[in-house]
């Protein structure tokens, strides 16, 4: 069941949030983890993306992160990315809650982004906390302090999400009156809770993705399509359209 794409005032609302997985920064052009042709189809995850595969071959893993940095800066944030930023600096209601770990919001200009899986534009060292590393390649791959090898800052198999973020994005949904979920597949706990923690709290529920969400009826509106395309329409006033 599809519906129309609806007109929105952001005005009409206090707290909106974005909530976006792999199919946002997927119409950017970035190669998706999971899905059909996903990176997890070209490599072995327990190789590249796990604390015991960084702790046996910690080169191989950073090089395998750094190609991962060197694909996303290949690519540019769309449309939609942009029109998020600017109903950003317009609404002081308006953040993001990503799965994204590529850094693509900020890009185009957001700073109210909650990353849910972490960065692959933060390093951490496990004594002495997280830091950006925004650059081509490395700046350093070990802790200015203590000497420690850093490891890239995201949620790795096997790793659990940060609860203080976990809490965040939680309290951002809850209090929430218009949830917008683009581009993400509904599989994956906690992120596949959250259209329903919205739905409970009340706000208005809006799926933009290429396929129906598997929770469709937790959403006001099901819209088809590409988010680039849709959200210009939903937010009329908004768009810059470039
Ligand atoms: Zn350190």
């Amino acid at each position: 069941m599809q519906s129309s794409i609806p007109t929105i005032d952001p005005s009409d609302y206090e707290r909106i949030i974005f909530f976006t997985g792999a199919g946002m920064s997927a119409e950017s052009g970035v190669h998706t983890y999971r899905g059909r042709g996903g990176i997890w189809h070209q490599y072995r995850w327990e190789e590249y993306a796990c604390e015991e595969a960084f702790m046996s071959r910690p080169e191989a893993v950073m090089d395998f992160h750094q190609l991962r940095r060197a694909e996303v800066l290949k690519c540019h944030p769309h449309q939609g990315h942009r029109l998020i930023a600017e109903l950003e600096r317009q609404h002081p209601g308006v953040s993001i809650v990503t799965q994204n770990i590529d850094g693509m919001h900020q890009r185009a200009g957001s700073e109210r982004v909650v990353e849910l899986h972490g960065s692959l534009w933060r390093l951490r060292c496990p004594y002495h906390g997280s830091h950006e590393d925004i650059a081509p390649g490395y700046k350093t791959q070990f802790c200015s302090e203590c000497g420690h090898r850093l490891r890239p800052d995201i949620i790795w198999f096997g790793d659990h999400l940060n609860p203080r973020v976990v809490e965040q994005a939680d309290q951002m949904i809850s209090g929430s009156d218009l949830f917008i979920a683009i581009g993400t597949s509904g599989v994956v706990y906690p992120a596949a809770g959250y259209p329903q923690l919205a739905h409970r709290s009340g706000a208005r529920c809006i799926s933009i993705n290429l396929e129906p969400p598997n929770d469709a009826t937790t959403y006001n509106d099901v819209l088809l399509g590409e988010a680039g395309k849709t959200l210009p329409m939903m937010f009329r006033s908004g768009s810059k359209g470039e």
